[in-house]
């Protein structure tokens, strides 16, 4: 029949229409986010308790909206959850592992739970530590892998049903650099065929690999497109102002600032404001980072 890249199979649609979510005690963790995501990598952005976590594991099927509806490939997922839960691979943000069990073990037990036949179990473990790098380390201890190591643990316990939706919160969180680099790159690899979702607060998590964005804040949806359609949106906003260090601390109290950079003249600032902050400032093409921070900081949720 299809095969390959024009395979309509493999062109998923996760839809959300109007999501709100509240919690027991009245906390509005989502208001009316609306949202169209395709395969692809879709990079989740936005500060701590902007919703992202809810957003998740609603759509991991672990809580349904109080109000509005997701659609997987336009059925809905509070009536009809297994299609999707079929297909899902999730990577929640508090993942934990058994130290005593080699990384072998470990992932054969998650696919018995998971409901894998035993027989085809051992290959699929095979395959799945083999994805994420870990061939070498199959039988090794749980307890002495690093925390990038466990990480990809848990993107390989995701990968155990060949999901087409993958779902990964925070995964960069305790990382250091160069795990955090491997990760990115791990991630990136995986996207073929493939819906991803990674959420973050580090637009860097997202930059090179991710093929749309949704921007969060407060509960409430800012952005939703490709990132160049946000640096588009930025442009014209951000400028280079080189001051004397001593300055920094008081034009930090009005200026919103993307980053500043120590050099031999004084302290580069990336500031992002309307107008131009001052004659000797240079105006700059937006990064990620700075089309990020204008977003967030024009709705007032920075
Ligand atoms: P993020 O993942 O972007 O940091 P969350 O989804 O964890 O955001 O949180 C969104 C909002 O919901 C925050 O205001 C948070 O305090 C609140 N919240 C999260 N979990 C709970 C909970 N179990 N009970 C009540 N409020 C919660």
């Amino acid at each position: 029949m299809f095969a390959g890249q024009g395979n309509p199979m493999s062109a998923h649609t996760l839809d959300l229409a109007a999501v709100t979510y509240r919690y027991r005690g009245g906390q509005v963790a989502l208001t009316d986010v609306s949202l169209s995501l395709r395969t692809g990598i879709i990079g989740l952005l936005g500060p701590n308790g902007a919703g992202k976590s809810t957003l998740m594991r609603i759509l991991a099927t672990l809580a349904r909206p109080t109000s509005g509806q997701v659609r997987w490939n336009g059925a809905d997922v509070a009536s009809r959850p297994d299609p999707l839960r079929r297909t899902l691979g999730y990577l929640p943000q508090d993942f934990g592992v058994y130290p005593a069990l080699t990384a072998r073990e470990f992932l054969a037990y998650l696919a018995a739970v998971k409901g894998l036949h035993s027989r085809d179990i051992p290959a699929r473990v095979g395959r799945c530590l083999d994805q994420v790098g870990l061939a070498d380390a199959a039988d090794r201890r749980l307890g002495e892998f690093s925390g990038g190591m466990r990480q990809r643990v848990g993107i390989a316990q995701a990968l155990l049903n060949d999901p087409a939706l993958l779902i990964v919160d925070e995964p960069t969180v305790g990382l250091d650099p160069e795990e955090r680099m491997r990760f990115r790159h791990l991630i990136s690899d995986l996207a073929a065929d493939r819906l991803v979702i990674l959420s973050t607060h580090i637009v860097s998590d997202v930059e090179a690999s991710a093929t749309s964005l949704a921007v969060m804040a407060k509960g409430h949806l800012l952005y939703s497109g490709e990132p160049e359609a946000l640096l588009a949106q930025a442009a014209g906003q951000v400028w280079e102002w080189t001051v004397p260090a001593e300055r920094v601390p008081e034009l930090r109290k009005t200026l919103v600032t993307s980053s500043s950079t120590r050099r031999p003249d004084g302290v580069r600032l990336r500031v992002i404001a309307a107008a131009r902050p001052s004659e000797d400032a240079v105006a700059s093409a937006p990064d990620l980072e700075d089309a990020y921070l204008w977003l967030l900081n024009r709705a007032g949720g920075a």
